[in-house]
C-alpha cells in the first residue's frame, strides 16, 4: 500500500506552486497576456516520489525529469502525474521515452526526431508526441540543441514525420545572476519561432522556456511552458554551492 501524502508537505507544495502560479500570472498581465496560456512543468529530477505524491495531491501534476532512468523509477510511483523529458536524449533510451513521456521538449537533432518517430510508427502509436525542438540560441558550446542559423534547414524534415506534433521550440537559458540578463536570449527565441512559422506552419506556437531564476521574464517574452524546479521543491542537494 502506498502511504497517504503527508498533509503538511501538500500544503506547502500547494503554497510554493500558489506563488509560482501568482508570479506567472502577474508577469501574463505585464504584457497583456491571458496567464492561462502558461503551462508550468514542475522540474521534478532528484525529488522522491513520496514527496511527488504530495506533489499531485496538491493539483502538480505536470512533472519534468531530465533523465529517462530517474523518470522510469518514480513514474509507477507517482499516480496521477504526466511526465515532460526536458532533459538530453540519448538515442538508445528512445524507445522507452515514448512509453513514459507526454512531452519530449528536448529534441535537440534531426537523427533524434526520426528516430523517435520510427519507433511511433513501430509501436503502432496513432497519436502524435508532442515535442519541442530544443535550440541552442547563444551557440553555447556546453549546450545541446540545435543551431539557431540552421534549423530552418532542417524543419522541412522535421514537419514531415507523421507520427511528431511539433508543439513549438525550447531553450535553456545561460546562468545569470540577474534575470534581466536572460532577456535577450528569451526574446531570440521567440523571434526564430515566428520566423520559423512563417517557413513552415506545420511548427506549433509553444515556446518552452524560463526556469526558476528567470521565468517571469520568460513569460514576458512570451513562454507558453516555464520549467521550475527550485521555486517549487527547493534546492537539490549538492547544488545550492555551486550558485
Ligand atoms: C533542472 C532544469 C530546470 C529547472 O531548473 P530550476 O532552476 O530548478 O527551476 C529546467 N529545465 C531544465 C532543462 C532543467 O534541467
Amino acid at each position: 500500500m502506498t502511504p497517504e501524502p503527508d498533509p503538511e508537505e501538500v500544503g506547502r507544495l500547494r503554497e510554493a506552486y500558489g506563488a509560482v502560479r501568482r508570479r506567472i500570472d502577474a508577469a501574463a498581465a505585464r504584457t497583456g497576456r491571458d496567464p492561462a496560456e502558461v503551462t508550468v512543468v514542475a522540474v521534478s529530477k532528484t525529488v522522491p516520489p513520496a514527496r511527488l505524491r504530495s506533489a499531485v495531491a496538491a493539483g502538480i501534476t505536470i512533472l519534468g525529469e531530465n533523465r529517462v532512468q530517474e523518470a522510469e523509477t518514480k513514474a509507477p510511483e507517482v499516480a496521477g502525474a504526466r511526465w515532460h523529458l526536458v532533459g538530453p536524449l540519448q538515442s538508445n533510451k528512445a524507445r522507452r521515452a515514448i512509453e513514459l513521456f507526454e512531452v519530449i521538449e528536448s529534441v535537440d537533432r534531426l537523427e533524434l526526431a526520426v528516430r523517435l518517430d520510427r519507433l511511433l510508427a513501430d509501436a503502432g502509436r496513432t497519436d502524435r508526441l508532442a515535442v519541442h525542438l530544443q535550440v541552442n540560441v547563444d551557440r553555447d558550446r556546453s549546450k545541446a540543441g540545435f543551431d539557431p542559423g540552421a534549423i530552418a534547414e532542417a524543419l522541412p524534415a522535421l514537419a514531415a514525420l507523421e507520427h511528431l506534433e511539433l508543439a513549438g521550440i525550447m531553450t535553456i537559458g545561460r546562468l545569470v545572476d540577474d534575470p534581466e540578463a536572460a532577456r535577450p536570449t528569451f526574446r531570440a527565441l521567440r523571434a526564430l519561432s515566428e520566423r520559423l512559422r512563417g517557413l513552415d506552419p506545420a511548427l506549433g506556437r509553444g515556446l518552452s522556456m524560463g526556469m526558476t531564476d528567470d521565468f517571469e521574464v520568460a513569460v514576458e517574452e512570451g513562454a507558453t511552458t516555464v520549467r521550475i524546479g527550485r521555486a517549487i521543491f527547493g534546492e537539490r542537494p549538492g547544488e545550492a554551492d555551486a550558485r
